[in-house]
């Protein structure tokens, strides 16, 4: 089973990505969040990176391209995976179609969670992460039980380096120019899931569920 999360910076595709990966027992691959590691660890793929993250532009398909799917063809992926953050533009979506068809294997479905423009901005203004274990925090919305400190792990909790005013505006600018359009790529194979994102993570849990339900395909563990 396939699973695409679709949606602007601040949507919360991360948040509920990782739930659902959890009930459904599969991989979690978030793009955003293999770029990370890489800048992390130093590597050539973080390297090349680094740059197009800190301005909040797309990181070239070349290279993004290359990573997924090679994260995509491990083992622990051959039932299934959650794509987060990945794909970003028509590109990356017909190649990920293509890579798949040739594995004999489809996108089941593809969550679209819709926030509108102010309160994407209001989240991601007000964001904090755990750079340990990626898990986010709000503010207001979900402060952390200790202050400046991860629930899960107790790492310092940090902004990241592209919720800065001028990054956030590139990526709602490249988010709405390049990866809007794929609303409608996949609204046309007839599987498109449209969640509304605005409320608590777990009324936003319970909206993904209940359409993945509504959808055509069966999810005896939910
Ligand atoms: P957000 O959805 O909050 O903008 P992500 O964590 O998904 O953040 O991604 C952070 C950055 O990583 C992006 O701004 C971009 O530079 C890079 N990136 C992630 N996924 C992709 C992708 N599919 N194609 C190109 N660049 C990507
Ligand atoms: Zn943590």
């Amino acid at each position: 089973m396939y699973i695409i999360f679709l949606g602007a910076p601040g949507a919360g595709k991360g948040t509920q990505a990782a739930t659902l990966a959890r009930e459904l027992n599969l991989v979690h691959i978030a793009s955003g969040d293999l770029f990370r590691q890489a800048l992390e660890q130093e590597t050539e793929l973080g390297i090349q990176a680094k740059s197009y993250m800190e301005k909040g532009m797309l990181v070239p398909d070349e290279i993004t391209i290359r990573m997924v799917l090679e994260r995509l063809s491990t083992p622990d992926c051959e039932s299934g995976a959650i794509l987060d953050g990945f794909p970003r533009n028509l590109k990356q979506a017909e190649t990920l179609d293509q890579a798949l068809v040739q594995q004999a294997k489809a996108i089941d479905k593809v969550v679209y969670i819709k926030v509108s423009d102010k309160e994407l901005l209001r989240r991601l203004s007000e964001r904090w992460v755990c750079p340990s274990c990626q898990a986010p925090y709000h503010t207001t919305d979900s402060p952390p039980r200790v202050r400046g400190r991860c629930d899960r792990c107790d790492s310092e909790l940090q902004k990241r380096p592209d919720d800065t005013a001028e990054a956030i505006k590139k990526r709602l600018e490249v988010y709405f120019a390049q990866t809007a359009p794929l609303i409608d790529y996949y609204c046309q194979t007839g599987k498109l899931l449209e969640v509304d994102g605005e409320g608590s993570v777990d009324e936003v849990r319970r909206r993904v569920v209940s359409a993945l339900h509504h959808g055509e395909l069966a999810y005896p563990r939910l």
